[in-house]
């Protein structure tokens, strides 16, 4: 047994009367004292860490504690033994006391740190729960709102049918209005479940063969009357032969319609819009350039957003092609959700806005070349892939 630890020992009964008589201003129990004059004996008996000591102060303690009995030993010893004795044993125990200090600093760092994570997760998940109450809300509100429009459009449907010839002609304004604004209406709901699906992960693809050619062409075709009244021209390159990808054909309808329409409402009168769709090793890439009001650098990625509108949305049209016609700010995001389920990527690439100069955009769509529909695991793989590739063609 080491002298010091004799030494302890010996002052043992003097310390617990310290503590005894302390005893009602303190909250350390005597029973705790105790331990820790006996783990302090221990803690002498050996070279190195006081391990026994870290052992107590795991269960019960802290630096005010620590600090506490540090007095008490002090003042057991100075009390009891010769005072060169007296120094010689407190310098001995310095060293144990302080590194007691730095195991309850370390601990108390530890809790903090412990606790402002479990306040950050705690953050996060109410975070989660509200996204997700703001997602479902909107999913159940589209569908109540689908619910009458269906209505409306069916009477008025109803009318149209009914209402004889002569009468027909003074209600065709009113009823086609009526149609239309219907029309409209139903397509914002139906982008609005759309943007909740994409939010949730929820946008379910139902892969089949896909010829990106024929379908760019049905578009041209189905886009040809109001290319006409605007008088824009529409050109293909390269669509034709071009091969097939397994993908989901309406959504990609969707997307590529999406990109036209933008195309034609920020593009004036007489203008050029040109689809090329290019092979490239494992992918399809196709180009959607036009010679219209073109994108601000600073918002080359916001309009990838969902709500986003660039410019002053009161001085919008609500068109879906007339010239700087306006939307709800949906169809780029929902573009960029069916691109990401695919797999694939979407950007855009223009010299800057320019309503006079009119310096274009380019949107670009990267459609991942698939012989076969994929399963759930090689869907994540291309979704690791789309992430690794080059700054510029990353995903925005
Ligand atoms: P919206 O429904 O308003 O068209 P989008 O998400 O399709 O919403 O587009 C967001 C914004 O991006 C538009 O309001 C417009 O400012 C800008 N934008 C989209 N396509 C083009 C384009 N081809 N040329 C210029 N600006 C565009």
């Amino acid at each position: 047994m080491s002298e010091l630890a004799a030494r302890l020992r010996q002052l043992r009964p003097q310390f617990l009367a310290q503590v005894a008589q302390a005893a009602g201003a303190i909250t350390t129990s005597k029973d705790d004292a105790t331990r820790f004059y006996d783990a302090l004996i221990a803690a002498s008996e050996t070279e190195g860490t006081p391990a026994s000591l870290f052992e107590v102060f795991k269960q019960w303690g802290d630096l005010t504690t620590l600090h506490l009995l540090r007095q008490w030993v002090w003042e057991t010893v100075r009390l009891e033994l010769p005072p060169a004795e007296a120094l010689q044993m407190v310098m001995a125990l310095e060293d144990h006391f302080a590194a007691c200090v730095l195991c309850l600093t370390e601990r108390e760092s530890e809790r903090q740190a412990q606790a402002t994570e479990a306040q950050l997760r705690q953050m996060r998940a109410r975070l989660e729960r509200l996204d997700q109450s703001k997602s479902k809300f909107v999913s159940v509100a589209a569908h109540e709102l689908r619910t009458p429009l269906t209505l409306i459009e069916g009477y008025a449907r109803l009318m149209m049918n009914e209402v004889e010839a002569e009468q027909f002609h003074r209600l065709e304004m009113f009823l086609q209005g009526l149609e239309g604004g219907v029309k409209r209406l139903e397509e914002i709901v139906e982008a609005i479940v759309d943007i909740s699906l994409i939010d949730n992960d929820m946008l379910a693809l139902s892969y089949q063969p896909l010829w990106l050619g024929t379908l760019i062409q049905q578009l041209q075709v189905e886009l040809a009357e109001v290319l006409a009244e605007r008088r824009l021209t529409l050109n293909t390159v390269n669509v034709v032969d071009m091969g097939f990808t397994y993908a989901d054909s309406e959504r990609a309808r969707q997307m590529l319609l999406n990109l036209l329409e933008n195309a034609i409402k920020f593009t004036p009168d007489e203008g050029a819009i040109t689809v090329s769709v290019q092979a490239l090793p494992g992918f399809f890439e196709i180009a959607v350039a036009d010679t219209g009001i073109g994108i601000a650098a600073e918002n080359l990625e916001h309009i990838f957003d969902k709500f986003t509108a660039v410019g002053n949305v009161a001085l919008h049209t609500s068109s879906k092609t007339k010239f700087k016609g306006g939307g709800p700010g949906l169809g780029l995001s929902i573009a960029r959700g069916i691109a990401h389920a695919h797999g694939g990527t979407i950007w855009v690439e223009s010299p800057g806005y320019d309503e006079q100069a009119l310096p274009g955009s380019v949107f670009h769509v990267m459609l991942p070349e698939l012989r076969e529909p994929p399963n759930v695991a090689s869907r994540l793989e291309r979704a690791e892939e789309t992430r690794a590739l080059p700054r510029h063609l990353s995903p925005v």
